[in-house]
This record gives structure tokens, sequence and C-alpha cells, in this order.
């Protein structure tokens, strides 16, 4: 069956049972301190000839896929001429279509017009993973992300105004000891403009192979440990004034999963992380955290 994939293959937790499918292999810009996804691949943009094949292909294998998700790591970097083919033929395939979602970076929102977006949207694309990892302009630059804070608030803001959800992720202790208060309440404050559909927060973890790692091992950062990281995901919660946003904390290299709606249960999730930094409530073992 001619249904390819170019190996890693990475997507969100939420799209477990969605159909991936490649539109592009790796990330556009592949610069990020932390990232060791793409660092294997090149970028490139995959011939709409063989995305069709694949469709086809999944389309006799699973006809009632539902949802889908487009690789790789900024899948929406694509110009809407070349994402609206891909969205058609996934409707025509997939009569029980209901989600097309990507990873998508600032750039590659605030490229596009709002009418492009709309048309997207109408197209079936329905929802955007953006990292913002910090609200923190000098956090983010140290990390190569980018793109300012401001830009990643426009581009979710840009994407919610044309109907498409947005998934904004942030990382504890991505600036390190040195930084974390500062980080923690920029993000607070940026995420509370943005008011993403979901917003979640993973715990950074520095990956052999990456200039992040470089910088933990030399000590020109230092991590928090695991009481630091509940620390810092209580500054950040307790900043949050988000209106109908879903918070989780589950990934699985966070120390204290937790879950709820903000802004309505912000009071009881500051409480669990308070159980937690007095004992009353267990974390993760370091054992069973991944990344
Ligand atoms: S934009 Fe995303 S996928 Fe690309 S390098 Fe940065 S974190 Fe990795």
């Amino acid at each position: 069956m001619p249904v390819r994939y170019e190996e890693p293959v990475y997507r969100p937790p939420s799209e477990a049972a969605s159909y991936l499918l490649h539109v592009t292999y790796g990330c556009s810009h592949n610069r990020c301190s932390y990232c060791a996804m793409y660092l294997q691949k090149t970028f490139r943009v995959r011939p709409l000839e063989q995305v069709r094949q694949d469709i086809e292909a999944a389309a006799c294998a699973y006809p009632v896929t539902d949802k889908v998700f487009l690789l790789d790591g900024d899948a929406m970097t694509l110009s809407s001429a070349r994402l609206l083919p891909v969205l058609e033929s996934l409707r025509a395939a997939f009569p029980r279509l209901r989600r097309v979602s990507a990873y998508s970076n600032a750039d590659s929102v605030l490229d596009k017009s709002d009418a492009e977006l709309r048309e997207l949207q109408e197209a079936g694309l329905g929802l955007l993973y953006f990292g913002l990892e910090s609200g923190d302009d000098p956090t983010l630059e140290r990390v190569v992300k980018g793109a300012t804070a401001r830009e990643y608030t426009d581009a979710v803001l840009r994407s919610k105004a044309a109907g498409i959800k947005a998934s904004v992720m942030g990382l504890i202790g991505i600036a390190g000891r040195e930084r974390w208060r500062t980080h923690a309440e920029a993000t607070a404050r940026v995420v509370s403009e943005m008011s993403p559909r979901f917003f979640s927060l993973l715990t950074v973890t520095p990956v052999p192979g990456t200039s992040f790692h470089e910088e933990v091992q030399s000590g020109r950062i230092t991590l928090p440990d695991a009481r630091e990281t509940l620390e810092e995901l209580r500054a950040i919660l307790q900043g949050l004034e988000c209106n109908g946003t879903i918070f989780r904390s589950n990934h699985a290299s966070n120390y204290l999963p937790l879950a709820g709606r903000l802004p309505q249960d912000r009071e009881r999730l500051v409480a669990l992380v308070d159980d937690a930094l007095d004992g009353r409530l267990e974390l993760k073992p370091e054992w069973l955290r991944g990344l």
C-alpha cells in the first residue's frame, strides 16, 4: 500500500486516532535550540501527486477516517494554493471527515490573508497547533524560536477570527532558573490575550544533540528541579485570564498532570499545585516521565 512515511514522525497526543498525512517533510524553521524532532530531515514540500496517491490508498484502507493531521513540523507553511487541493481531496475521500489539523509557526499564518485563512477553514482546516513555548521575547530569542510573542498572538487571533481553533503549547523550564518568573508571567499574559481553545504546558527536556542540551551541560542555563517546575506551573496558572480555554498539563514530560477549563477551574488547579507543593499530592516519578 503506497502510504509512505519518512521517520521519525511526530504528532500531538490528541491526534493519536488521526490519519497522518505527509504534505511536507521536516520543519521549515528547524532552528529552535531545544528541538531535535526534524534535525535529520531536510525540509521539502511533498509533490501533490504523491499526497493524492496516499489519500486514495488511505480512503480504501480507512474509509471511516474523521480526523487528519498534516505532517510534518509546520505544514501550514504551504501556501493556500498548495493546501486547498489537499483539503479538497481529503473531503472527497473521507465522507465522515470532521477536522484537519497541523502544526503551525506564527509566520505561516501571518503570511496568509484573512480571506485565505477563511477559505482554508471552509475547506476543512479546523485546528492549528502553535508551539509558543514562552510569552517572553528574550527567552524566545534565546531559543531561536523565529517569532515574537506578539507575532504568535496575532497568528492565534487571526486563526480564531477565521474560525480555525488554536491549540497553544508552553514550556515549563525553557527560561531556566535564571528567568523563570519573567517567563511565567509573560506566558500567562500572552496566553490570556490569545484565549486559545486549548492550552497545554509541557516540561522542557534537554535532548542530546541540541544546542539547548549543550547550554544545560555547560551550565549556561540551569533547569528547575521538580519543585521549581511546580512553582512555575503555579505562576502561569495564577496569571491566566483566558476565556473558554481547555487547559492540560498531562503530557508525559510533566510531574503533575492537570486538566480543567478556564476561567472556571483556575483556582481548583492552583489548589492542586499547592497540594503537590505541600506534599499532599504525589508527583509522577522521574522514571515515568518522558519526552
Ligand atoms: S518550529 Fe517546531 S518543529 Fe520546527 S524546530 Fe521549532 S519546535 Fe521544532
